[in-house]
């Protein structure tokens, strides 16, 4: 059940509230991102500037992301898309679990569509940041943004066909999507070594491991976790070696390194 209070609220009402929840995530997981990277400078992703006005290039681009999947939550909630109904702790868990899973495979499909001939015209905005910033994540075409808010109301509209979802399940992946994408596209790698292995990575990658699809483009196409990519055959084998360079104070000099 959507809280009776966000119910009764007008589009208007609706829009300015959706969008501002947005803003004030982005502007507290962009605050983070940019304090890891003062924090851990001995931890260095790419040791590659940035290209000229790449802020001012991405700050339009969370602009652009803001406000279409504001207009799309707006619109799903106001239309009633999701049959929200379940209440309390458990079904919240399992709603954010689906959305945890359901996001993991119907991005990686996204993402390797969008890097196919025909539907790079949509994706070519994030991928102008070769060194990726906490502002990258959300860098995104209007096209781009559209794929994401099919992600983001489309699948919990899929899920609510089969049973109720949670509200609160569905706001909390939500949040949490946002928090993972722009922090985690900080240049620096605070992933500990006990996170990194190859087990661990089955559930949250280590942060080396999408800089590098910035930097080289043709794999690694996860979101989140390595899953997607070790069952489709686009994980790359030598991040982990990078990744021990990266920890041990020497950032990757150029955007063709390899490891071993
Ligand atoms: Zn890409
Ligand atoms: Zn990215």
């Amino acid at each position: 059940m959507i809280p009776d209070a966000l119910g009764a609220l007008s589009w208007a009402h609706m829009a300015l509230l959706v969008a501002a929840a947005w803003i004030a995530a982005t502007v507290l997981a962009s605050v983070q991102g940019f304090a890891l990277e003062r924090l851990l400078r001995a931890r260095k992703i790419f040791d590659v500037p940035l290209f000229d006005g790449q802020y001012r290039f991405e700050l339009a681009g969370n602009v652009v992301f803001i406000t279409v999947i504001t207009a799309s939550i707006t619109a799903a909630l106001k239309l009633g898309v999701i049959r929200f109904g379940a209440t309390g702790w458990l079904a919240g868990g399992v709603t954010f679990a689906a959305m945890l899973l359901g996001f993991q495979v119907f991005y990686w499909f996204l993402h390797r569509a969008m890097h196919t001939p025909a539907l790079l015209v949509l994706h070519r905005w994030h991928h102008r940041s070769q060194v990726t910033t906490p502002l990258t994540g959300q860098s995104v075409s209007p096209g781009e943004a559209v794929g994401w808010a099919v992600g983001f109301v489309g699948l919990p509209w899929l899920f609510s066909l089969i049973a109720p979802v949670s509200f609160w399940g569905w706001v909390g992946y939500l949040a949490f999507n946002t928090f993972g994408n722009i922090v985690g596209h900080s240049n620096v790698e605070p992933t500990t070594p006990a996170a990194a292995t190859r087990a661990a990575t089955w559930f949250a990658n280590a942060f080396v491991f999408h800089s590098l699809h910035h930097a080289r483009w043709n794999g690694h196409y996860s979101f989140q976790s390595a899953l997607m990519d070790r069952l489709f055959g686009t994980e790359w084998k030598d991040w982990p070696a990078l990744y021990e360079r990266i920890i041990a104070g020497k950032p990757l000099a150029s955007l063709k390194e390899h490891g071993e």
